[in-house]
């Protein structure tokens, strides 16, 4: 084998960018995590972007397959990917004349801001400073770049990745801060801007010294070593508390891994014509089309993220009560503002999506440092899409996948009443950083945040500013308040993903988090635990504990884009409602019928007493004239339910399913109800508590319920079914368009259907004849929620005009898993990865989803024109309706407060399944058992 060909066949750990020749593409993220990406497909649009090298993703997973080591081709791919950088930069890594420095970074396929660690000004020492000292005639930026290089390197890689975990207040960042502050108090300063080249250098001394007595080893000088230490830093980052926190709460894979990028250094922190700045294409919290952001002269990194200074806005647009006094860069740099203004939408058109984008300034010039898809939140998500569509940017296929069903809950969060929000005592505002309202208990800590929502109460985690470490308080709060930071510091960044209340820079709040009290500005103090309310649409803090009423009714962009929506989607939404309230709400979010009305939830509830004390009487009644009397009485409450909701859903259909749960559910425990319904039967109470106690299961899941009780009790079918027909015949006399279908649950054998089927056809001509009406329209069908139900579809179509899938039931026969006990192993289930998620909540579509496509294929060859939907709790869930949508299903039903969602979902597995080029990948992913809905 030649040379030659033995190189080619070497594995790719390393893909160089720069001078518009990037080895990758923004659909590499896989392999070169969302930044290298990106970074790459900015190169190749001629943007100007700083040369560097991503170092994959396999290299994360090889490090930690293989005890902490690297591939052994990955040195000299390093190697000669830096030169390239060089040779492109014009410099040297290492030279003491005419030194290139270096940034290393993460970069994980998905973005987990703040999560990783990064290193900058990488090869710089007391050797390579001086060439860039002759070179840029700054000394106090050389030196200023060396110290802050000393302090990272010394946090991120001599301390973090090498597992040190410090007392409280005692890691070397810290230690080095107050070295930082110490010398700034010698020098009577207050900024360390105002420090001079040569503090930094005396500073630099300290820091070395500091950082040998208090780490055991010196800060190394050797550009390699530097590197190599930050390069391996980023891996143990992958694996470092705070990222295993969020991949936990993200559901991020573990084996996913990070990239690493290693770029050259570009300087914003060079004087009064650098700066470093963050923006997004259009504003991410409201979807309004203008360019967004932030910016920070004389500044490197993450100063305008870790929201240490308030940064400026962008431009004169950007400006608010917080930051108009600052300078915007529009004014500031114009020229270099057009120019900023000219990429960002250069990107948007090519990337057709809100970006958010970081980019330096260094004496003038401007570098892109890094674009990605800007995370927003859902009424954002929804504008940008109709804007965008408007725009003729997209179509409205690609509208309809831009805003995830996770956003679209956010739409239908609660906001403060209006009403009430007029009348609140306002005690302070700052920057409204995520959606909607929200009260709680303000608690200062993240671990406070933790144990009282633990204790089930609601808080609100109030900080200066939030860190990583926060991760776990934030997600327990209903609300995150911060006194510090902009729109793209941590706090925001975060909450704005999870589409949380968020309040960020309220910087009129004084929060002393050691005291536990906040202080406002009209001198009232808060102490922990008292109530607040955010607006975090507008960013308004108000005292006490407002009410809250849903977003939904007041956002126009919400009922545009369900309309669109609409237009797209193949399956119908259905709703599982039992009352005429229910109904109406569901009819309101866009319910296109009743998928499943449990007939025996109308005996619980509010004035539900006295069905519920004749269904108990119907229940203990030994004989079938006694059950017929309980029945006849019971007749007129169950005929009155029945109208009330078929009314609200005059023009749709409306499934009543007979009886379903075993009987001895309903038989009261209390000795006074059973006296009572004793006497009402003319029977002793012994007699009473015999009736009551025969009706006792082993194992009631599988017992005497569903149609095996209308099978024993046909008196019962009899009496619900006459009762749904005469409602629909005295609503058919008022001029209405009633449509119900009567729905038979457990079924199994085709027998058991067949026998209701023929009682359910001899009350139908009963009732017709006595309404004198022709027909009463109708459909008969059955429950499929047993796998044989489900194997023999074919024979049981035969008596089936529709068939519901009930998979909550399909699901506990298939798995065997108790549906009611499943809590006490799923936990265990699911950390220990024998399950990848509860098949409670998903389809699994290996086993119940088998069964449903056999089901469907049956039933269809039987009857053509069966319908087919729906209507256990999967029917909500949007991985699931993608499922029934490649099944063909005729709708799914889900509670009323999922149908928007249901609606979006449905929508998107329309737009994603239906392209001609995509019918293959349909069958694989029907069938595949790992299918993981991407939002
Ligand atoms: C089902 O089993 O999926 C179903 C909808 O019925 P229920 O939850 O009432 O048993
Ligand atoms: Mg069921």
């Amino acid at each position: 084998m030649g040379k030659k060909e033995k190189k080619s066949k070497e594995k790719k750990y390393v893909y160089s960018f720069g001078n518009g020749q990037a080895e990758g593409r923004a659909d590499m993220k896989e392999l070169l995590g969302g930044k290298g990406a990106n970074l790459a497909e900015m190169d190749l649009l001629k943007l100007p972007v700083p040369a560097g090298f991503t170092i994959t993703t396999e290299v994360c997973t090889y490090y930690y397959e293989n005890n902490k080591t690297y591939p052994k081709e990955l040195k000299k791919q390093v190697d000669e990917a830096l030169k390239k950088v060089e040779k492109i930069m014009g410099r040297k890594f290492g030279d003491k004349d005419n030194p290139l420095l270096v940034s290393v970074r993460s970069g994980a396929r998905i973005s987990m801001p703040g999560m990783m660690e990064t290193v900058l000004n990488v090869g710089l020492n007391d050797e390579t400073r001086e060439g860039l000292i002759k070179q840029t005639k700054n000394p106090r930026f050389v030196y200023d770049s060396q110290r802050r290089l000393i302090q990272m390197y010394a946090d991120v890689v001599m301390e973090k990745a090498a597992g040190i975990e410090p007392e409280e207040g005692k890691s070397i960042r810290q230690i080095l801060e107050k070295e930082l502050e110490k010398m700034m108090h010698k020098k009577g300063v207050k900024h360390e801007t105002e420090l001079s080249a040569d503090d930094l250098k005396e500073l630099i001394v300290i820091y070395k010294n500091k950082v040998k007595e208090v780490l055991g080893k010196p800060f190394p000088e050797d550009p390699q070593e530097q590197l190599w230490g930050a390069i391996a830093a980023v891996f143990e980052s992958w694996n470092g508390k705070r990222a295993v926190s969020y991949r936990r709460i993200e559901k991020i894979p573990d084996w996913w891994g990070t990239a690493v990028n290693v770029q050259s250094m570009v300087f914003g922190n060079m004087g009064e014509t650098s700066a470093t700045g963050v923006a997004f294409t259009r504003n991410p919290a409201t979807g309004e089309n203008v360019f967004y952001g932030e910016w920070l002269p004389n500044a490197q990194g993450e100063d305008v993220v870790a929201g240490i200074r308030t940064p400026n806005p962008i431009n004169e647009a950007g400006k608010n009560e917080q930051n108009k006094h600052l300078p915007s860069l529009e004014k500031a740099m114009p020229n270099v503002y057009k120019e900023l203004l000219k990429i960002q939408k250069k990107l948007e058109k090519h990337y057709k999506d809100m970006l958010d984008i970081e980019f330096t300034i260094q004496e003038g010039k401007l570098y892109m440092l890094q674009c990605r898809v800007g995370k927003r939140n859902g009424p954002a998500a929804v504008r940008i899409a109709l804007d965008m569509l408007k725009e003729k940017l997209i179509t409205k296929e690609e509208a309809v996948l831009k805003v995830s069903p996770a956003q679209l809950d956010e739409l239908l969060h609660p906001i403060i009443d209006p009403q009430a929000e007029k009348n609140a005592k306002k005690i302070g505002s700052g920057l409204p950083a995520g959606p909607g309202g929200a009260s709680g208990q303000i608690v200062f800590s993240s671990k406070d945040a933790v144990e009282w929502a633990n204790q089930g109460k609601k808080v609100i985690l109030v900080r200066e500013e939030t860190n990583p470490e926060d991760i776990d308080g934030m997600r327990a709060a209903q609300a995150i308040l911060t006194g510090r930071g902009g729109m793209t510091s941590h706090a925001a960044l975060v909450a704005r993903g999870w589409g949380k209340c968020c309040i960020v820079g309220a910087s009129n709040l004084l929060i002393d988090v050691e005291k536990k009290q906040m202080n406002c500005s009209d001198g009232t103090i808060l102490k922990e635990g008292e109530w607040i309310t955010l607006n975090g649409s507008k960013g308004i803090v108000y005292l006490g504990q407002l009410p809250m009423i849903k977003a939904t009714e007041e956002n126009k962009d919400f009922i545009k884009f369900m309309k669109l929506c609409d237009s797209l989607r193949k399956l119908k939404i259905r709703t599982n409602a039992d009352t005429p309230e229910d109904a109406k709400k569901a009819r309101e979010f866009g319910a296109e019928g009743i998928g499943l009305f449990r007939t025996e939830h109308m005996f619980y509830g509010e004035g539900s007493e006295k069905p519920l004390f004749l269904l108990r009487k119907m229940i203990v009644s030994k004989t079938e004239s006694e059950r017929r009397a309980a029945l006849d009485e019971l007749f007129p409450y169950v005929k009155e339910d029945v109208k009330g909701t078929l009314k609200v859903m005059d023009g749709l259909p409306v499934t009543f399913r007979t009886l379903d749960p075993p009987l001895h559910e309903f038989v009261p425990q209390n000795p006074d109800e059973r006296k009572k319904l004793a006497k009402s039967l003319n029977i002793d109470l012994d007699e009473f508590n015999r009736r009551a106690d025969s009706l006792h299961e082993n194992n009631p899941m599988m017992g005497h319920r569903g149609v095996r009780l209308g099978i024993s009790y046909p008196e019962i079918t009899e009496m619900q079914v006459r009762a749904i027909f005469e409602a629909t015949a005295e609503l058919i006399k008022e001029n209405k368009k009633p449509f119900p279908e009567i729905m038979i649950p457990v079924t199994c054998i085709q027998t058991e259907l067949q026998h209701q089927y023929e009682l359910i056809q001899r009350v139908h001509k009963e009732v017709c004849e006595k309404f004198k009406l022709k027909e009463i329209p109708h459909l008969i069908g059955t429950m499929i929620e047993i796998p044989r139900a489900a194997l023999t579809a074919d024979k049981i179509a035969e008596y089936a005009q529709f068939f519901s899938f009930g998979t909550n039931d399909l699901t506990q026969m298939t798995f065997g898993f108790s549906r009611d006990d499943i809590g006490s192993f799923l936990p265990e289930y699911l950390e220990k990865k024998i399950l990848p998620y509860d098949p409670f909540q998903q389809i699994d579509r290996d086993s119940v989803g088998e069964l449903m496509r056999i089901a469907c294929e049956k039933g269809r060859k039987t009857r053509k024109d069966i319908k087919l939907g729906i209507c256990g709790e999967h029917g909500g869930d949007p991985n699931s309706i993608e499922f029934c949508h490649i099944l063909g299903l005729n709708y799914v039903s889900c509670s009323p407060f999922r149908v928007p969602i249901a609606r979006l979902a449905a929508a998107q597995a329309a737009v994603r399944f239906d392209k001609k080029n995509k019918k293959e990948k349909t069958k694989k992913k029907a069938k595949s058992y790992n299918v993981h809905y991407i939002v």
